[in-house]
């Protein structure tokens, strides 16, 4: 690739646009497929890793079954509602008193205000570039108005500057963007995870999917066994609610265990 001195046919901004949209038609296009099925692909099957999908039979009863990519796979097909059943049985497990939702809600603000560092550094050093590539385009300015560099080469010039403040806007922009949500649907899903199994079976499928996507990461199924992983923190509350009896997990002792454990 190597820079021409035409006009350009289209602007920048226009070319990204069409080039944002086109990306995203055609990343959409698998997301949907998998969306029609509450928890296709989010569950591998045991005997072979494969993923679970989903599939309508009699157009009205939902079954899920291993992919069957590598082998024959001796696992049967599985109905929605017994999937449902296993996970409504797992949300169980995270109890969520008082003080554990505290706790895991100072957890997840810990961690967003690392986070937020992060993006405001950035955001101050893209500004640095930007003003640096102003001061730039002004001096030459200067300088073409006193006659020291043709017309052609400052347009040319300040045509690249411009177009590096462009990129660089966006990218603010999109720092900016990330920053805004996070902690509140942390805090709204965590609430709703704290009164999951009440919610689960309420929720339309979309959001018991993302309720189980913010809880749990990886899940197989064999011998009509559900195993999850638990995400941090939610795995520390699993694995504590099964191991001790519940008066132990509201103690003062589970806190400190929690906060010697809480990532820095
Ligand atoms: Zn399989």
């Amino acid at each position: 690739m190597y820079r021409g001195i035409h006009t350009p046919l289209v602007t920048k901004e226009l070319w990204d646009n069409v080039q944002a949209i086109r990306t995203q038609r055609y990343a959409r296009k698998p997301r949907r497929a998998k969306r029609d099925f509450a928890f296709g692909r989010m569950i591998r099957c045991g005997h072979c890793g494969c993923a679970l999908v989903g599939e309508l039979k009699k157009a009205k009863y939902t079954y899920y079954h291993c992919t069957y990519y590598r082998a024959k796979c001796p696992e049967p097909f599985v109905r929605e509602e017994v999937l449902e059943e296993k996970f409504t049985e797992i949300l169980g497990r995270l109890r969520f008193d008082g003080e554990v939702l505290d706790w895991v809600k100072q957890a997840l603000r810990e961690g967003h205000v690392d986070e937020q560092r992060f993006r405001e550094e950035s955001i101050t050093r893209l500004r640095n570039e930007y003003d640096k590539l102003q001061k730039r385009i002004d001096a030459m300015y200067v300088d073409k108005l006193d006659g020291k560099v043709g017309a052609r080469f400052f347009e040319q010039k300040s045509a690249e500057w411009r177009e590096e403040q462009s990129e660089i806007l966006r990218a603010i922009q999109k720092h900016q963007e990330a920053n805004q949500s996070y902690m509140e649907e942390g805090i709204a899903l965590l609430e709703l995870a704290g009164l999951a199994v009440e919610l689960f079976e309420k929720q339309p499928a979309g959001e018991k999917r993302r309720l189980l996507d913010f809880v749990l990461s990886n899940c197989t199924w064999a011998n009509g066994e559900l195993t999850p992983e638990f995400r941090q923190p939610f795995d520390m509350i699993a694995l504590e609610a099964t191991a001790c009896p519940k008066e132990k997990v509201a103690g003062t002792s589970f806190g400190d265990l929690c906060q010697a454990r809480l990532p820095r």
